[in-house]
């Protein structure tokens, strides 16, 4: 007999990934699609297509779909109302969706996806309080609350990136019409910024010789360098990691959770990002909340969002049986 499977789909700012995932969480296949400038209709058009992929090579039978978008939902309707960095905005998506695929389908905030793996089977399992961030194109948040994940009133919660860190700082990205947010200072996008002021300043740094050689500075770029060890790019992530280590000081003194898991591609920057932050939060939060809590890699790394929707999208299966 093909085994249960359901389809978990992580939209990030700028990629997306749809996995097979069968009961017991593991991943039978990926299906990668880039996003970047895409509009609505074929950002639809490009999500049906790997959902079909993932169907079509999931070796099971495939009973639902669970999507993360990176947006902020009502709840009520499964409308994704808004989206940061993405071209989604007031589109019934769970129906769309239903509709072109076939399949029930379930949608949340990819970040409340990703914590949703974490504290079911990764960093964050048997924690009742925990915190997810996922620090990619811009940073999404995510909030287990005595036991459960927290979506506040309509399902828009908890966007933990538009925390302000600096009161004076710079224009925060897409929608937001607030500045000195973390995910302004502290994201993907802002990490390559970063990298390039830093490069320009130091032109005979790996950055530096780096971006005179006509190489993007990207997130991975920047922690390759950091890795084979030049200051410059390793002072840039240490520069993100202590923003980061800022905002997680007031989740922690807010919170006190017992856990605060990193998870998106930034993270592949592992203690060079960790470390700064865990420094920072030792520095500035209160006593004791700061000296309990844990700050760690997401156990599904990039996966945790794609994992989580699947799991969400086997609750809905149950829910409906
Ligand atoms: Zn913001």
């Amino acid at each position: 007999m093909p085994g249960r499977r359901t389809i978990g789909v992580d939209m990030g700012g700028s990629k997306l990934l749809a996995g097979a995932v069968d009961t017991g969480l593991s991943v039978h296949h990926r299906a990668y699609r880039s996003l970047t400038g895409l509009d609505q209709s074929s950002l639809l058009d490009v999500t049906v297509d790997a959902v079909e992929e993932a169907r079509e090579s999931s070796g099971g039978d495939v009973e639902a779909v669970g999507f993360g978008i990176p947006s902020l939902i009502d709840q009520r309707t499964g409308r994704a109302v808004i989206s940061v960095n993405l071209a989604l905005a007031d589109i019934a998506f769970a129906d769309v969706m239903a509709e072109r695929l076939g399949l029930p389908v379930l949608v949340d905030n990819d970040a409340n996806a990703a914590m949703v793996a974490e504290h079911r089977a990764g960093a964050a399992r048997g924690c009742t309080e925990a915190i997810m961030l996922t620090v990619g194109t811009g940073i999404g948040g995510g909030l287990i609350l005595r036991g459960e994940l927290y979506r506040g009133a309509i399902g828009s919660g908890a966007e933990l990136g538009h925390t302000v860190i600096d009161l004076d700082g710079p224009p925060c990205q897409g929608a937001c019409p607030n500045r000195g947010c973390v995910e302004a200072m502290a994201s993907g996008t802002a990490l390559a910024h970063e990298a390039l002021r830093v490069a320009r300043e130091q032109p005979d740094s790996g950055l530096g010789r780096a971006l005179s050689a006509g190489d993007e500075l990207t997130g991975p770029l920047v922690t390759e360098l950091a890795f084979d060890g030049d200051p410059a790019a390793g002072g840039v992530l240490e520069l993100i990691g202590t923003r980061l280590g800022v905002a997680i000081a007031t989740f922690v003194n807010v919170f006190n959770p017992q856990v605060v898991v990193i998870g998106g591609g930034v993270i592949a920057a592992g203690e060079l990002l960790l470390g700064p932050a865990r420094a920072t939060v030792a520095q500035r939060a209160l006593a004791p909340s700061r000296d309990e809590v844990k700050i760690v890699g997401a156990h599904f790394g990039v996966e945790a969002g794609m994992i989580g929707a699947a799991s969400l999208a086997f609750d809905g299966v149950t829910q409906r049986g």
